[in-house]
């Protein structure tokens, strides 16, 4: 978790630890208020305070004193569970997973779970924080169970559903995760066909590492069917049909995508980049860069294609590639890199000192490959749902426009 601490009467106050007192101090508050209201007499009365009531007070002293192991000490002592205090004691479970004491929240919330005087409604909510707490301590089974048991008793739920999604995804169930996924896409009435594109993609990718193809054809097919924008399933497919070394009918699908798609055109040109295959293979390869080469490309896809060029000894063209790369983006240095080892090869010094030099005018940290246009999130790892906000398809290469 992010630190954000605050300036609060002269001290350095942990923000996520000041909203869980604050809410504790709520409850607590409105705890014994309640219990004043209720009292027959309601004349002031000169006492002193309950202990549990200074306790809470020296708990949150120590809170703005960042001493949080005493503030939860403090805390449990101030608390008796009662259906008045529920609200406290869900906070002090929230304050120990964010401290990750699991092992505290868990026990927590099953002593909620076990309160017989509690409603219904704080039952399901304990239990859906239950799940959250083996989810944040790592045991995913007990957590999809909990979340089971939440869909068990509150059908509607779409917070679980969620939840449970996205373990099925981390333990690459993704047969259940598409099932659930079009249950949340039902109960939120939201129409997203490509994050169940994405799901039956990454299905079929799993079934293409055990060399299942026919399983994994008829899961990119649905994917493709769901969703004809989805870029990995059309790569995925091209990279089925390759393996299957029916390269023609894998350039054709590749084509396709870089016509539609021309923004991802360089994961298929790296593919090609990466495999020089036989005599016959290389020709069909070479006309299809040919033919791409003539597209509007953009940088990254230039220089892919720059490598398949000069993989393949193609000199002149590995130059127009990487030229029209440079025009897009001149500070891309390994094209520059390239283009000047190129020209001194051929015997070009003056040409190559010129790359060289303009190299070293555009010398800076290579920008990330690609941003995401939800989150911001900038990375050099290509993914289909962000990492930092959990979106699918929001992560884009980034053009020299971005910058
Ligand atoms: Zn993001």
């Amino acid at each position: 978790m992010d630190e954000i601490t605050l300036q609060f009467w002269g001290m350095n106050v942990n923000l996520p630890a000041l909203l869980v007192t604050l809410t504790l101090l709520g409850g607590v508050a409105g705890y014994y208020l309640g219990r004043r209201k209720l009292r027959p007499d309601s004349s002031p009365k000169p006492s002193s305070p309950p202990d549990s009531y200074t306790a809470f007070l020296k708990g949150f002293q120590y809170i703005l004193a960042n001493e949080t192991d005493q503030a939860i000490e403090a805390f449990s002592r101030a608390v008796q569970i009662s259906s008045e205090t529920i609200e406290t004691y869900v906070a002090l479970g929230n304050l120990f997973r964010a401290k990750g004491e699991i092992d505290r929240a868990i026990r927590i919330r099953q002593s909620i779970l076990l309160r017989q005087k509690v409603d219904q409604e704080t039952k399901l909510r304990a239990l859906f924080d239950l799940g959250v707490d083996y989810k944040q301590g790592g045991f995913l089974q007990r957590a999809i169970s909990t979340f089971e048991e939440v869909i068990r008793r509150a059908p509607q739920r779409l917070d679980a559903y969620a939840e449970l999604e996205a373990l099925c995804e981390a333990t690459r169930d993704w047969q259940r995760a598409y099932e659930l996924q079009q249950q949340i896409c039902k109960l939120s009435q939201k129409d997203e066909q490509n994050i169940l594109a994405h799901l039956k993609t990454e299905q079929a990718k799993d079934e293409m590492k055990t060399d299942n193809f026919d399983t994994a054809k008829a899961h990119l097919k649905k994917a493709l069917a769901l969703c004809s924008d989805c870029v990995d399933a059309r790569l995925q497919l091209g990279e089925l049909y390759w393996l299957k070394n029916k390269k023609k009918k894998a350039l054709a699908i590749w084509k396709k995508l870089v016509q539609s798609n021309s923004q991802w055109a360089h994961l298929v040109v790296q593919r090609l980049a990466e495999r020089v295959g036989g005599p016959g293979d290389d020709k069909r390869v070479l006309s299809f860069l040919e033919g791409i080469a003539r597209q509007e490309l953009n940088a990254a896809a230039q220089l892919e294609l720059a490598r398949c060029f000069m993989q393949r000894d193609r000199r002149e063209q590995t130059q127009q590639a990487l030229r029209r790369a440079l025009d897009m983006e001149p500070d891309l240095g390994e094209a520059r890199k390239m283009l000047g080892a190129i020209l001194l090869e051929d015997g070009d010094h003056e040409g190559a000192l010129h790359e060289y030099r303009a190299l070293l005018k555009h010398l800076r940290p290579p920008a990330k490959q690609y941003y995401c246009r939800h989150c911001g999130l900038a990375t050099d790892e290509v993914q289909w749902k962000c990492p930092k906000c959990h979106r699918w398809d929001t992560l884009c290469p980034r053009t020299s426009s971005d910058d």
